[in-house]
């Protein structure tokens, strides 16, 4: 392989939003679907005189979020004023915390083409997610329905090269968070929102090279997209013995560009001091050290787990786990069923195809993780074929209900008799000679037309193995 002329470095910071009831410094509630400006108060809308109290809450997720993601807790953190001057920004200053977040380190762990990798974390601290400026035809609005919701900003150390790597890495960021249950991580509804840093320098050479910023991008594939824009380009002035100018550069998801906004900021342009209308977060070890105790198994951990104890392979375990929700299914009904892997096959094939299609969620599904148990039930021991199996799968999808007794019911009960078998091959032969001689002759492929004639004439619910053993018997006379 040709090495790469020039390797990126690649930084991320991402702010994911936290599902708490109220907001970050007032007792609003977070409400994103209500109308523009009725959740707001004094303390959000930035009035002078307002006081603000911190959401406690939020600090506990904050600090889950970090024991997942392996970060030292801080003990003692306090919160700052990031002044800037902005319509969405009604106090014309964000709380923020500046040189003592709530966590420090820490790491994600991601899986590449050449195996796993770590990339570490540089510190999660905690802030207020800002208004919401919108853009109509003759004029501009501000809802601040989103003033003052709390934020986490996670900052990770230059560890990511590529933009596959980065993509991974955001994947396996929103697992860890939905499975520590800290925000719903919803990306259409703004809950996860990515800066990234890229430079470009000489393969080889230690010193990294000047980075650009790309801000607020609102999708995975976003984040993505810009990065392999970036790389190429900037290469593209490295090698013709340009410079990189260190500025911030927004996506255009339209033309598929970046493009130049702003040169960048220095931290001291934010003006950073202590916020006098709030007291230092103090946290005690007995604290930290319960919501330790109560993260849940993480998603490698229930990777191996599944393997082992349910006996999937590797690749089922990972799908699964990818989303806490339909782990979680999956092992309810895996512990109703004795096929685990069946209840694996169901949900990564039929269920998940049926919920994208909806765009419905796992967890609201009718059919329950025991109705699909005992579905499975019915097939391994013969009841159901896997014709009849997947119709009552889709009625139980849609409607809800037990499957015994929807087969029951519908009788779709599997037929298994023999003497029922063999009287609809008796008149699959009758009514088929031709395929008979040509089965008599040699041609193997005349047997599946009649077993499939015959499946027709019993509308599905043969047992195409009886099927095939009967006519083979009767043909072989
Ligand atoms: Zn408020
Ligand atoms: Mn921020």
């Amino acid at each position: 392989m040709v090495e790469p002329e020039y390797v990126a470095t690649i930084g991320l910071e991402v702010h994911v939003q936290l599902d708490t009831v109220s907001k970050m410094f007032c007792a609003c509630r977070t409400s994103f679907a209500a109308p523009p400006n009725t959740a707001v108060c004094p303390v959000c809308l930035g009035y002078p005189g307002a006081l603000p109290v911190m959401n406690r809450k939020a600090v506990e997720y904050t600090v889950r979020a970090g024991l997942m993601l392996d970060c030292d807790i801080q003990s003692h953190s306090k919160f700052d004023r990031k002044s800037y001057f902005y319509p969405d920004m009604p106090k014309n200053y964000q709380i923020s915390q500046y040189d003592q977040p709530l966590c420090q380190g820490g790491g994600v762990e991601i899986d590449t083409d050449a195996g796993t990798r770590i990339i570490r974390l540089r510190r999660i601290h905690l802030e207020e997610d800002v208004a919401k400026n919108m853009h109509f035809a003759q004029s501009s609005g501000v809802d601040f329905n989103r003033a003052g919701t709390p934020l986490m900003e996670i900052v990770t150390q230059p560890d990511i090269e590529s933009a596959d790597e980065a993509l991974g890495f955001l994947q396996t960021l929103k697992a860890l968070m939905l499975y520590s249950g800290v925000s719903r991580c919803n990306l259409e509804e703004g809950n996860m929102r990515c800066d990234v840093n890229i430079s470009m320098r000489p393969a080889g050479r230690e010193a990294l090279g000047t980075k650009a910023e790309i801000k607020n991008l609102n999708t995975f594939k976003g984040v993505q997209g810009a990065l392999l824009y970036e790389i190429d380009r900037q290469a593209d002035v490295l090698r013709g013995g340009g410079e990189i100018v260190q500025e911030t550069r927004r996506w255009d998801v339209d033309v598929g560009k970046t493009f130049s906004m702003r040169i960048k900021e220095d931290d001291h342009d934010y003006r950073y001091f202590p916020d006098p209308d709030l007291m230092p977060v103090v946290l005690e070890p007995k604290e930290i050290a319960d919501w330790r105790q109560e993260l849940p198994e993480a998603p490698r951990a229930r990777r191996v787990r599944f393997v082992e104890q349910y006996e999937l392979p590797d690749y089922d375990a990972g799908v699964l786990v990818a989303d806490k929700a339909v782990a979680d299914y999956f092992e309810e009904a895996a512990d109703l069923s004795s096929n685990s892997k069946a209840v694996s096959n169901w949900i990564m094939t039929e269920m998940l195809r049926m919920l994208a299609e909806r765009e419905g969620a796992i967890t609201d599904v009718l059919i329950r993780p025991a109705a699909l148990a005992e579905l499975i039930g019915l097939v391994d021991d013969e009841t159901l074929n896997s014709n009849s199996a997947k119709e009552v799968f889709v009625s139980l999808f849609e409607d809800g209900g037990m499957p015994a007794a929807l087969v029951k019911e519908k009788g779709l009960a599997q037929v298994s008799d023999s003497a029922s078998i063999e009287a609809f091959v008796e008149q699959a032969i009758a009514e088929n000679p031709k395929s008979v001689s040509d089965y008599k002759a040699g041609k193997t492929k005349a047997a599946k037309f009649l077993v499939g004639q015959v499946m027709r004439m019993s509308q599905g619910r043969s047992n195409p193995q009886l099927v095939m053993k009967a006519l083979e018997s009767r043909l072989a006379d």
